[in-house]
């Protein structure tokens, strides 16, 4: 059921991923596409490749040295583009205004630095790319509009990882957006809103496949493309493992599972509004689009028992021992109000008689203070049990069908890895998933190891 009810429209969202839209070149390969498709009308980009992470550097706060290096490599990123541009004055003029900006948030950020003022900075390099974007597309005679997504998609004010309010996106994107489709192309930022006092939030790392599921929805649209630097979705990654094979067709459900569990080709929440109103996802190359990809719908013939493996780095292990545990009530309760009262979601958990062991994700937001364990946790934690912190773990997932049901897969899953630490099992509670801790160092080659042994022997 969908969340918002809006007219079907045959018109088609195209996603550009950061490498996409690295340099002129690349943006050049996107107006290709665009422009072979006439269905596809709205257009939503990343900043170009790395100006995002020199811009969560310079969020952080750094000295005067750094903080000349970082904006010299953005700016060289934005007037790389430019250069290639004929009649520049105008466009060279807004970036110049945004640098600017960009250099006085950060001298501002370096004397204190706020969540507010990351997810202001870090909007620049939407901003620019997609004003650079639209310039391009003009000169190439394709008309096409810039359109500031903050006026539609409201979120809430949770800075670095934002959630929208879907209704009200609905009801601005029908009012401000939908009937400008029919006149032109509407080039957009991903990755960034609005919360209700006029301040810019973000997404989470990588939102702007999720932005563009987004739009698909509130707009009704026929399908989301989101082009990126593979050409689809892979049984692993194949910078991991390059004999990765591509899928050709995926379930939501099972490329959903795969992006929760860090498959980073899609945004975990991509698929949220893709699901509700069931519009196929496809994801390819925009360097090579003629090679297809991979298309995600709601089912596919014959899903096979293992589809494919995630890699979730930066994991912490948390060991809460008590003795209070043994054959009383409540212990959990009390640890679960804690974590929540400091915003804390549990990933992963096991328990025995007297310890729970815990995985919390740190990965996703632009937040600059890194680890979720406060030094303020840990100690309202202690005062409840004995904890032990274990940092830099990774979660290797292992992606399924019907994997509850299945006879006999320990062996191919734990007979190969005899020769690794698994620190924890987590297996039962999905039929999509089994889940394994291991230590960082490790990852790359569980993940080589089980590849081989569950798809390609
Ligand atoms: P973009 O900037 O276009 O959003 P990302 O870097 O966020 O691109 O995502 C694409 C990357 O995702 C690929 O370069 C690849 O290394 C990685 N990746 C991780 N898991 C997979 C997978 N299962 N299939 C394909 N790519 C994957
Ligand atoms: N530019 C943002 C990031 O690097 C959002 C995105 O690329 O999807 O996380
Ligand atoms: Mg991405």
């Amino acid at each position: 059921m969908c969340a918002v009810s809006s007219p079907k429209s045959q018109y088609v969202v195209a996603k550009f991923g950061g490498t996409s839209v690295a340099n002129f070149d690349a943006m050049n390969n996107c107006a290709d596409i665009i422009l072979a498709n006439a269905n596809v009308r709205v257009v939503v980009l990343s900043a170009s490749a790395g100006v995002t992470n020199l811009l969560v550097a310079l969020a952080a706060g750094c000295d005067s040295d750094k903080r000349e290096s970082y904006l010299k490599q953005i700016r060289d990123i934005q007037y790389a583009i430019i250069d290639r541009l004929n009649e520049v004055a105008v466009i060279r003029e807004e970036i110049d205004r945004l640098l600017e900006n960009i250099e006085m948030l950060s001298e501002a950020a370096s004397l204190a630095t706020s969540e507010a003022l990351t997810d202001e900075l870090v909007s620049h390099g939407e901003v620019m790319s997609t004003l650079l974007f639209v310039e391009l597309l003009r000169q190439r005679n394709t008309d096409a509009e810039w359109f500031d997504i903050r006026r539609i998609m409201r979120t809430n004010d949770n800075f670095g990882r934002a959630e929208p309010d879907t209704l009200q996106l609905h009801i601005l994107a029908m009012e401000h957006l939908y009937s400008r489709l029919n006149n032109t192309i509407v080039i957009t930022q991903g990755f960034i809103g609005r919360e209700e006092k006029g301040r810019t939030t973000t997404l989470g790392r990588g939102g702007s496949d999720y932005t563009a599921a987004l739009l698909g929805e509130a707009l009704g649209l026929q399908r989301v493309d989101i082009w990126t630097d593979v050409p689809g979705i892979y049984t692993t990654d194949p910078r991991v493992v390059p004999t990765a094979k591509r899928i050709d067709q995926i379930a939501f459900d099972e490329a959903a599972e795969m992006a929760t569990f860090g498959a980073k080709i899609l945004h975990p929440a991509t698929l949220l509004p893709a699901v509700r109103c069931g519009i196929p996802v496809f994801v390819g190359s925009s360097k090579d689009p003629k090679t297809g990809g991979t298309v995600v719908c709601d089912k596919t013939e014959n899903p096979p028992l293992f589809r494919a493996l995630a890699l979730r780095r930066k994991q912490t292990l948390l060991t809460l021992h008590s003795l209070k545990m043994l054959h009383a009530r409540g212990f959990l309760a009390e640890v679960f109000t804690l974590l929540s009262r400091h915003n804390i979601s549990v990933d992963l958990i096991t328990t025995s008689e007297v310890s729970i062991a815990l995985t919390l994700d740190t990965t996703g937001s632009t937040s600059t203070n890194g680890s979720l364990l406060t030094n303020a946790l840990l100690t309202e934690l202690a005062t409840l049990c004995r904890v032990e912190v274990e940092e830099d773990m990774a979660l290797v997932a292992i992606i399924g069908n019907e994997l509850s049901q299945a006879k006999g897969l320990g062996k191919g899953v734990f007979g190969v890895l005899e020769s690794f630490n698994i620190r924890m099992i987590s297996c039962g509670a999905s039929s999509h998933n089994i889940c394994l801790l291991v230590p960082g160092k490790d990852a790359e080659q569980v993940i080589q190891t089980l590849h081989q042994s569950l798809f390609e022997s």
